[in-house]
Order: structure tokens, then C-alpha cells, then sequence
């Protein structure tokens, strides 16, 4: 057995070796180029090797790399404390770091049960999450999430948090229902799963205002997170929001719930944030959150050895210094506008592929056995992995989606600082592979 730190070595995956990265390229020790169209895991958003950061990573390891959050603060957690929130919607004015997505959905739990029980509500523990979202693999949140394929492993680990239906036109909305009645069923439909759990014991609830690699880029309709806030407010349950993929800039947006004018309770961000140079993640919080935990009983959500550590927080704010010195978002619109004008080109030539979806450069699509019923390939076909090997023998890397029997979608999140011409050969790349994918989807039809 090979002597590697990646488990599925040993259970017989084969992996190329990585040798470096530059751009929106990796590559390996065969010589082989990658296009990382998916930034890795929707992670590597300014590309691979950038110098500035590398050097604020050695500058900062050289003046103090680690210091512990209960002895000192620092300088950069302080000044990333301070970026973030600004940039953040409404009073989300305060910042906790920790070191990965599923610590930060983890903590939001610990702060949203927290804060109820220093507001006399010990009974509010439940956090109700939806159908096809993911939140993390740490325990409390794989409980928070509506992850079928996942969850069953851990079954009774796990606490029996209950899931609300997902918001999902393409596959959900009625025939002939406007976007806005569809808006109001979904959201109606977690208010009766939030009641039927007793209000009077449920902490929060938690969304994806986009959800990713758990559905492949679904985007709600219009008007959905906005009821949601409403029913929380009614409800006196809060709202955690995960833009652990959305946020710091993936949607065009530094946060995706600005666009939806959604200010949460809680905000998650991880993968962007550090943008890959180092494990990090943060979640916000709304100051009457922080002034109820404060004023209590002195228990605090906890952190991790590593939290708001001085080389984690000054890679974050390299990577910040790098999305705004070249207005990166606004390339991720542009980018994005060019991505999905082709990725509708190609739909449109491919009759096994639909419903391209997304927003900025995060954008997904589906496989389905016919266009006009749009019913999916069935999952033992394994639709999505199949054309993840594909595209990677094309150097392509996308992302496989959905939870079986909805294991047919694909996530495209290549880095915010695409260039035009890379894009164009993202596009005749993903062309091949889907070519490729024909004789495949031929057999879907059986
Ligand atoms: N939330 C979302 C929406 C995610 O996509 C992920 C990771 N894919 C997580 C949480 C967990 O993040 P991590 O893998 O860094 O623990």
C-alpha cells in the first residue's frame, strides 16, 4: 500500500501528483496543465502562486506565526475582523475565525443555542437545515444538513435535526408556477417543518443562499431568502446563512446575500476567504447576538488552538489586498456573463444537458435522460463522475454535484481572475468532454 496522507490511496484511487500552480492552472508531475475550472473546491478564487501573498505569508511567519486568542489578540485578526464586517450587510459587525467550513457552521450552532440560553430560552437547540444542501463533515453540522448520501454512515451519531424541502425551481416548481408563487411555496413549506419542531425549541435555521457542490449551483427564486427572514423574525428563530462557497466575491458579490438584501443572524465563510493559501474560515455576527452572549453567564461559543491565528489572518488579508487592487469582482461578473453565455451554447448543442444556472462564477448544470421531460439519468449511472474523468483527461477540472438519485449535476467555479481567452478554452475544453459524454448519455435512455 502506498505510503500516502490521502485515505482513498489507499482504497485504491489513483491520484496525479500536484507539482505547482500558477493562475488558473495546475499542474503535475507528468508534465500534464489543468484548467482548474472549479478552483479546486470552489477554493482557489485568485488563482494559483500568487507572489504578493506568498510574500505576506513569509513576512508574517518570520515576525510571529502563532499566538493563542485567549493570551493575545493581534494585528491582522483584528484588521480582517474589521475588512470583513465592513464589507459584510447590515450589523454583522462582529467576527469570530476558526479554521475550515464545517468549524464555522459548528460554531454557528454553539452561538446560535448560546445566545438563546443567555436570553432564557434553553429549550431553543435545534437547528433545522433543507434537503440537498451541505454544511460540513464535523458532526453538528453533517446534522444540520440534508446530505442522504452522507448522513446515513453516521445515522445515529448525529442529532435528529429535521430538514425542510429545498428551494429548486427546475426540479420543484409546479408546471406553469410563477417564480414568485413558487418563492412563497418553498418558503412556506420550511415554515411548516420549523412548526412542526415547535418553535419554542429551535435555535435557527440554515441555508446556502446558492447551494453548491449539494445540488450544483442551485439559486432560489427571487423573493425565497427574503420570506425566510420574515418567518424567522415571526418565528423568533435565527437565521444562519452558510456562504461558505458564496461569499467573499464568488457571485459577483462579496456577499451573496446582499444581492438577495438578506442581512443574517450568523454568516458562514470559509473556502474564498483564504482563497486556499491557508486553512481558514470565519463566521459574523449580528451585534445582538454577541450583546446576549456577553451579558450571560460568561460561556463562550469556544474556538480552536488555531483560531484568528497572525499567519492565517494576514493570508486572508493578502488575498483581500488582491481581490480589491484588481477589481476582481467586477471580472467575476464579466467572466461570468462570457461562462454562461457559452455554457448556454453548449446546452443548447448537447440535448442531455439543462438548466444552466448560477450567478457571477459559480455556475452548474444538469444531466437529464431527456430534454423535454428533464428527468435525470438514473443514478447508478453515476452521471456527474463520469464526466468529472472525462473533462480531467481533457485538463479540465469541474466539480461533480447533486446527492444521488439527483447525482447528475456539474459546478463550475474556476478562480474570480480568469482572463478572457481562458475562458473561451474552459469553454472548448468542457466541448470535448461532452462530446466525450454522448455515448454515455445514449445509454441513459435504456
Ligand atoms: N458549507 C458549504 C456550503 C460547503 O460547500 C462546505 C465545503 N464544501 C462546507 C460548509 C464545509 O467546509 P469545509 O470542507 O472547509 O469544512
Amino acid at each position: 500500500m502506498p505510503a500516502s496522507a490521502l485515505l482513498k490511496q489507499h482504497l485504491g484511487v489513483h491520484y496525479p501528483t500536484v507539482t505547482h500552480g500558477e493562475g488558473v492552472f495546475l499542474f503535475d508531475d507528468e508534465g500534464r496543465r489543468y484548467l482548474d475550472g472549479a478552483g479546486g473546491a470552489m477554493t482557489a478564487s485568485i488563482g494559483h502562486g500568487v507572489r504578493e501573498v506568498a510574500e505576506a505569508m513569509r513576512e508574517q511567519a518570520a515576525r510571529v506565526a502563532f499566538s493563542y486568542r485567549t493570551q493575545f489578540t493581534n494585528g491582522p485578526a483584528e484588521e480582517l475582523a474589521r475588512r470583513l464586517t465592513a464589507l459584510a450587510p447590515g450589523d454583522l459587525d462582529h467576527a469570530f475565525f476558526v479554521n475550515s467550513g464545517s468549524e464555522a457552521t459548528e460554531f454557528a450552532i454553539r452561538a446560535a443555542v448560546g445566545h438563546w440560553r443567555e436570553r432564557g430560552r434553553p429549550h431553543k437547540v435545534k437547528v433545522l437545515g433543507r434537503e440537498l444542501s451541505y454544511h460540513g463533515m464535523t458532526l453538528g453540522s453533517l446534522s444540520m444538513s440534508g446530505h442522504a448520501a452522507r448522513r446515513p454512515d453516521y445515522g445515529s451519531l448525529l442529532h435528529p435535526f429535521p430538514v425542510a424541502p429545498p428551494a429548486h425551481a427546475f426540479r420543484f416548481a409546479r408546471p406553469g408556477e410563477s417564480e414568485e408563487a413558487y418563492a412563497a411555496r418553498a418558503a412556506e413549506a420550511f415554515e411548516r417543518e420549523i412548526v412542526a419542531a415547535d418553535p419554542g425549541t429551535v435555535a435557527a435555521i440554515i441555508v446556502e443562499p446558492i447551494v453548491g457542490a449539494a445540488g450544483g449551483v442551485l439559486v432560489p427564486p427571487s423573493g425565497y431568502l427574503r420570506r425566510l427572514r420574515e418567518i424567522c423574525d415571526r418565528l423568533e428563530v435565527l437565521l444562519i446563512l452558510d456562504e461558505v462557497i458564496t461569499g467573499l466575491g464568488r457571485t459577483g458579490a462579496w456577499f451573496a446575500s446582499e444581492t438577495e438584501g438578506v442581512v443574517p443572524d450568523l454568516l458562514a465563510v470559509g473556502k474564498g476567504l483564504s482563497a486556499g493559501y491557508t486553512p481558514m474560515a470565519a463566521v459574523l455576527l449580528r451585534t445582538h447576538l454577541v450583546e446576549a452572549i456577553a451579558s450571560g453567564s460568561g460561556v463562550a461559543p469556544f474556538g480552536h488552538t488555531f483560531s484568528g491565528n497572525p499567519l492565517g489572518a494576514a493570508t486572508c488579508l493578502a488575498v483581500l489586498d488582491h481581490l480589491e487592487a484588481h477589481a476582481v469582482l467586477d471580472n467575476a461578473v464579466e467572466r461570468g456573463a462570457q461562462l454562461a453565455a457559452g455554457l448556454r451554447r453548449l446546452a443548447a448543442a448537447h440535448p442531455f444537458v439543462a438548466d444552466v444556472r448560477g450567478r457571477g462564477l459559480l455556475w452548474g448544470f444538469e444531466f437529464v435522460r431527456d430534454a423535454r421531460t428533464g428527468h435525470p439519468p438514473d443514478p447508478a449511472h453515476q452521471a456527474a463522475a463520469v464526466f468529472v474523468r472525462l473533462c480531467f483527461a481533457e485538463g479540465l477540472i469541474v466539480y461533480p454535484a447533486g446527492i444521488a438519485p439527483l447525482n447528475n449535476a456539474v459546478m463550475l467555479a474556476p478562480p474570480l481572475t480568469i482572463r478572457e481567452d481562458e475562458v473561451e478554452l474552459l469553454l472548448e475544453l468542457l466541448g470535448a468532454a461532452l462530446n466525450g459524454m454522448r455515448p454515455e448519455a445514449e445509454r441513459w435512455t435504456d
